[in-house]
């Protein structure tokens, strides 16, 4: 225990929640499939970040996190790799229709980025990753929503859009994940958050990632999460 703490000390990292497990060491500590591994390798990521080293574990083990890092410090891959070993666990992958993993970012270049990332892990395992988000026109989107994915990632205005054309339903989702969600905050997409995170059953994963943690966003974690482990890297938060 006395170790635990100083190795999270020397990652910058402080916890707080029940029963929070160990930081990892290095990806071969997450138990990850051998095409997870090679995937992460063709990024040319040797170790994982801070936020990655203590997120894993706690998303991987099916608790709730809110994760507070700056900007570039990897949170991408600490929502992304665990949603794909979410997703291959699910018993009956074909039976169900509608997105089992869906991310809310606040802007369109954001969302693209994870959208992006997202599809490098997704690929060897031939899990669909849809972009829900301006600049496609929505007649391509429903569409595309309609042939099928195991993954969304949206910003919150378009995703709101896309429910009320039904293009596509949340009943199958399990995992939930708002990115960035000061800056959702800060443009506005409270109510949509809302909306969205109405319509997806009560007992799913949610991970919520964050800059920094301004009193309204600490609200929501809390109305939203169940039994959250917070994890903050640096100085932030
Ligand atoms: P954040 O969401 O915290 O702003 P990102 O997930 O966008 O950060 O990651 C920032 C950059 O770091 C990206 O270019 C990403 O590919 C890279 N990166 C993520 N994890 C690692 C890692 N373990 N090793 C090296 N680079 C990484
Ligand atoms: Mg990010």
């Amino acid at each position: 225990e006395q170790d635990v703490n100083e190795y999270r000390k020397s990652l910058a990292i402080r916890v707080s929640g029940f029963v929070v497990p160990k930081p990892l060491k290095t990806f071969d500590d997450c138990g990850f499939s051998t095409q997870i591994m090679s995937a992460i390798r063709k990024q040319g990521y040797e170790k994982p970040t801070s936020i990655q080293c203590q997120a894993l574990p706690v998303v991987l083990s099916g608790r709730d996190i809110i994760g507070i890092a700056k900007t570039g410090s990897g949170k991408t891959a600490a929502f992304v790799l665990p949603m794909i070993v979410h997703i291959m666990d699910q018993p009956e992958l074909q039976k169900e229709e509608g997105p089992i993993g869906v991310i809310c970012a606040p802007t369109r270049e954001l969302a693209h980025q994870i959208f992006l990332e997202a599809k490098k892990f997704a690929k060897s395992y031939g899990i669909r990753v849809s972009a829900v988000y301006g600049g496609m026109s929505k007649l391509e989107q429903i569409k595309e929503l309609k042939a099928g994915c195991e993954i969304v990632v949206a910003t919150p205005g378009r995703l709101i859009d896309m429910l009320k054309l039904k293009a596509f339903t949340m009943t199958r989702a399990t995992y939930l994940v708002l990115d960035e969600a000061d800056r959702m905050f800060d443009l506005g997409f409270e109510p949509q958050i809302r909306s969205i995170v109405g319509q997806i059953r009560p007992d799913r994963q949610t991970s919520l990632f964050s800059a920094t943690m301004p009193r309204k966003v600490e609200k929501l974690a809390r109305e939203i999460l169940t039994d959250p482990i917070r994890v903050t890297v640096g100085e932030v938060g």
